[in-house]
């Protein structure tokens, strides 16, 4: 398994540029947060909510989402860097997955953005695969005993999204409005959609 973006000459660049810009006084540390903020928590996982929305709505795109889910989601106009190799896994009433990479950040960037700083945390990364119910808990998600729990451990190789569960209460919305509903946490498998 190789995790060459550790290492990406782009990453690099980047950083070498936030130095320069900041020495310069051209921008600030805070404002180069705010921009990583949004595209932590909105602009990103909205692409991933609306595939969700999609094959929520419509069964043969659902499938073809779990068959090839890199190919299904360019349907949708979502590609690039991080997500060549998509893989999405489905939750369902039996079998529930969460997401992470075990020895980096590895992270469908195309559906989801940037991963969350908790994401990269090397306490996350060990302990749900030591023991996912406890930190899903953590996480304020409650599992039945009888729920399978799967981790997924995404790689440069391989990242994995979670197309979630749609909850009884949202039945009959629309494509639009079931995505204003799904959030990142549901599609990396730290939370369920929905109250
Ligand atoms: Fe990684």
């Amino acid at each position: 398994m190789s995790h060459e973006h550790e290492t990406d000459p782009r990453a690099i660049r980047a950083e070498a540029l936030e130095t320069l810009l900041t020495e310069q006084g051209l921008v600030t540390p805070e404002a180069i947060d705010g921009i990583l903020r949004h595209y932590e928590q909105d602009v990103g996982p909205m692409n991933g909510a609306r595939v969700v929305a999609r094959a929520w709505t419509d069964p043969a795109y659902r499938e073809r989402l779990l068959a090839d889910g890199y190919s299904a989601i360019a349907e949708l106009g979502f590609g690039g860097p991080q997500g060549e190799h998509l893989v999405v896994v489905e939750n369902t009433p039996q079998v529930h997955n969460v997401v992470v990479c075990t020895l980096c950040s590895c992270y469908p960037w195309p559906v989801l953005g940037l991963p969350p700083a908790w994401y990269k945390d090397p306490s996350y990364r060990s302990r749900i695969v030591r023991e996912p119910r406890k930190v899903l808990s953590e996480f304020g998600l409650e599992l039945p005993e009888e729920v399978e729990v799967r981790v997924w451990d995404s790689s440069a190789e391989i990242r994995y999204m979670v197309l979630p569960e749609q909850p009884a209460s949202l039945a009959g919305l629309g494509e639009e409005e079931l995505a204003a509903h799904i959030d990142r946490d549901a599609m990396i498998g730290v939370a369920k959609v929905g109250p």
